[in-house]
Order: C-alpha cells, then sequence, then structure tokens
C-alpha cells in the first residue's frame, strides 16, 4: 500500500470550491484585519526602527517567545501557556506542509516523512487540547484571580478547542473507514476510528458534514483573530522582535525617528504615540500579570496598568485625547517602579507609556501651579519668593530657625 496523504479523501469537487472559497475569504479578512492595525500604528509618530535593537532582542525573543521565561514563573498555568503555544506553532507548519503537498503539487507528505508527521502533529495537538482543557479549568475555577472572565475570553478557548477536536474526529472517520495498515502512525485518530467502526454518527456519510465544520471554524478563527485577542499571537513576537527593551529605571525620554530627528516623547492625543509604542499594545495578552504586581493596583488605587495598555489599543481609531479614556489620578499613581515591565511576557513598556502621557497630558495637572512659579524663581533668582536673591531668608525671620552657619559644629546640629 502506497504511503500518502490523501487531503480530499471523500470530499466532491463542489465541496472543494466551497473548502477555497472560505479559505480565500477568511485569509482576505485576516490581511485586511491586519494591515488595518498596521496602518493604525503607523498614523502614531514614526520611530526609526533600530536594528541594533533587533538583533540584540533576538536573545529576549528566544527566552520569551521560544522559552517563554516568564510565563513559566506562574508554574501552572504557565505549563498549559506551554502546551498550547507549542501545539499550536506544530499544527500551523503541518498545515501549511498540506497547503505545499496539495495546492504546489510538491509532493513532501509521503512515505516514511508523512508517517512521522502523523505522529508528531497527533501527539502535539493532545498537548494543544490538554493545554486548553487546563486554561478553561484555571479560568472557570478562578484559580487565578488576574485572569479576564468575559464571554470571549471563555468563546475563543472554546473555538480553539472545538476545532481540534474537530481535526481528530475527521481523522478518525477517514481511519476507520480506510483502514489502512499504518493507521497507528496517527495515534489518537486510530484510537477514534476504533471507536467509530461500528457507529451511525461517525461513518463515511457523514464525514463531509464533521470535515467541512471542522474547516469552517478554522476559517472563522483565520478571519477573526486580527480583531481580538488572539492578534497576539503575531503582534507578541513582532513587538519582543522590534521594540526596544528597556531595563527598569531606563526612562527614554527621546526616539529617534524615521526622519532622522530625535523627538520627545510627549503624548496627549493617541496619535502623539510612537508606531512602536501603539505597536506593543496590540501585543497585550490581557494576562494581567502586570497587574498582579503594581504597588498600586495593589493597594486599591485606581491605576492597573493593563487598563491603560488596553485603553490605549481600544482607543487607537481615532486621534482622540488621553484625558477622554485615562484619567490624570490614574497618571499620577504610578510610582515608576518598573515592577509590571519586569513581568509582562511580551516585553510591553508600561513605565515608557505612563511617562510619555504624563508630560504630554499632564504637566499642568501634575504640579500645583505655584509649585510651577516657585520652581522658575528658584531657577532664575535662587529664590522660590521671586524676590532678589539677598533676601532669600527674609521668611525665617522671627521664627527662631537655627541657620546652620553659625553653629559651631553644623554635623552635629543638622
Ligand atoms: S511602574 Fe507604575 S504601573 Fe508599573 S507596577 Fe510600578 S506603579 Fe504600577
Ligand atoms: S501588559 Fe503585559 S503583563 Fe499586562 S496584561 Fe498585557 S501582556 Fe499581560
Amino acid at each position: 500500500m502506497e504511503i500518502e496523504r490523501d487531503t480530499f479523501w471523500n470530499i466532491s469537487s463542489d465541496a472543494q470550491i466551497v473548502f477555497y472559497i472560505l479559505a480565500g475569504m477568511s485569509i482576505i479578512a485576516f490581511l485586511y484585519g491586519f494591515y488595518r492595525r498596521y496602518r493604525l500604528w503607523n498614523k502614531g509618530q514614526r520611530e526609526k526602527v533600530e536594528w541594533k535593537h533587533v538583533k540584540d532582542n533576538i536573545g529576549y525573543f528566544f527566552q520569551f517567545a521560544i522559552r517563554q521565561t516568564k510565563v513559566q514563573k506562574d508554574r501552572m498555568p504557565g505549563v498549559m501557556h506551554k502546551l498550547v503555544a507549542y501545539g499550536f506553532i506544530v499544527l500551523f507548519i503541518g498545515t501549511v506542509l498540506v497547503f505545499i503537498d496539495e495546492d504546489f503539487k510538491i509532493p513532501i507528505l509521503q512515505g516514511g516523512f508523512y508517517l512521522v508527521y502523523e505522529l508528531v502533529l497527533d501527539l502535539f495537538g493532545i498537548a494543544f487540547l490538554v493545554g486548553l482543557a487546563g486554561f478553561l479549568l484555571i479560568r472557570g475555577g478562578n484559580f487565578r484571580k488576574r485572569l479576564l472572565r468575559g464571554k470571549m475570553d471563555y468563546l475563543f478557548l472554546i473555538l480553539l478547542f472545538v476545532i481540534g477536536v474537530g481535526g481528530y474526529i475527521a481523522e478518525g472517520i477517514r481511519l476507520s473507514e480506510t483502514k489502512v495498515d499504518y493507521a497507528h502512525w496517527s495515534p489518537v485518530g486510530y484510537v477514534l476510528s476504533l471507536l467509530f467502526n461500528e457507529s451511525r454518527v461517525f461513518k463515511g456519510d457523514t464525514y463531509l458534514f464533521w470535515w467541512l465544520t471542522h474547516s469552517i471554524l478554522a476559517f472563522i478563527l483565520i478571519a477573526i483573530t486580527p480583531f481580538t485577542k488572539l492578534f497576539h499571537l503575531f503582534t507578541a513576537p513582532l513587538n519582543l522582535l522590534l521594540s526596544p527593551v528597556k531595563r527598569s529605571g531606563d526612562f527614554q525620554v527621546e526616539s529617534a525617528m524615521k526622519d532622522g530627528t530625535q523627538r520627545r516623547r510627549n503624548v496627549s492625543h493617541i496619535y502623539d504615540f510612537t508606531n512602536l509604542q501603539l505597536l506593543s499594545t496590540d501585543a497585550c495578552t490581557e494576562c494581567g500579570r502586570c497587574d498582579h504586581v503594581c504597588p498600586a493596583n495593589l493597594s486599591g488605587k485606581d491605576l492597573a496598568p493593563r487598563n491603560i495598555v488596553m485603553k490605549i489599543r481600544d482607543n487607537m481609531q481615532e486621534n482622540g485625547p488621553i484625558s477622554s479614556f485615562i484619567s490624570a489620578e490614574e497618571l499620577k499613581q504610578c510610582t515608576s517602579c518598573g515592577a509590571c515591565v519586569e513581568a509582562c511576557p511580551v516585553s510591553i513598556n508600561h513605565i515608557d507609556l505612563i511617562l510619555s502621557m504624563r508630560r504630554g497630558a499632564l504637566p499642568d495637572k501634575l504640579l500645583n501651579p505655584h509649585a510651577g512659579e516657585a520652581m522658575v524663581n528658584l531657577e532664575q533668582d535662587e529664590n522660590i519668593w521671586g524676590a532678589p536673591w539677598s533676601e532669600r531668608e527674609d521668611w525665617a525671620k522671627g521664627l527662631n530657625i537655627p541657620v546652620l552657619r553659625d553653629t559651631e559644629n553644623p554635623r552635629k546640629e543638622a
């Protein structure tokens, strides 16, 4: 028996046409969604992508995206994330190979390679499903308070899970009908094929329904990705590679712009952010790790770094004033401690975003106007009262305040 993949087993040519039309539509929707966000990033100030940063970032990319070291700090969700991410990547590569084999007529999926391919995809598919089930359990059981529990958060996980299960069902039916002697190379599909032998629901006649349902759900997933938080699958790696990684305490005040100039990071309206800052907000996975370590947030203040990032992301459609969606209080409450930056698995720099907004949106609200005046007086006359320098001690007259220079041992007096 020849060993090769029969991608369209038991699928009529009409159904194949429907498949390709739907595939084309989902890819167009994906590309449109990607382009839409790309256009919005570029409405920001055009920061220059420094290739030396990209070179430095390759190490961080390996550390944070491939080894997922930051995600692993929280053990249980970290393991689940690894299973889902690695499973997804392998299944994605597997789909690309099918595409090359079937549509470019380059025969890759044959012989021994095809058997190993089936085995690897089956095992990583199981890892993918276990990871998703774990995520659903952690979220549903509220085992991590930092995780959001909206309807959409569950819907994405369930959609991915159903797509994964649908793939196994289609495989199980195919193997139970074709009875190829290498079926055991797909262990999960093989076990299902044995269970399906006597089934009336999972058989050759219903294969089209299961196969098409699986395909349509996968196309829906592709189409909605750039419009949902799943977009981080693409933007997080981009951000990790392109954004200059700054350690805590490194407060960058200026950016090198594409036109060769330096620009102060002052943000009063949304498009005052640079394109890389806007891109970084699209990388947010909404994991809440930043909130979980933020001292302001933990002490019950309004500031939640995740909200700051999400509000910028969700208000990117038009050049609205920052004050219309982020309050002065939130910005003032940040202590610039950097805990959020250290915790963020996708290298979002919250301090950079917050300080840029403080500089641009709040200079008048951060300082009491009298304090600003005092600073100017101090700079000009070395007297905060705005009087000549020689009168700067007059305010203390009659108050019996000791003056250090008049004492014999100023250090002791102090
Ligand atoms: S830098 Fe600001 S936002 Fe980030 S953890 Fe510290 S206080 Fe919170
Ligand atoms: S900003 Fe980073 S740490 Fe915070 S929720 Fe988004 S991805 Fe998670």
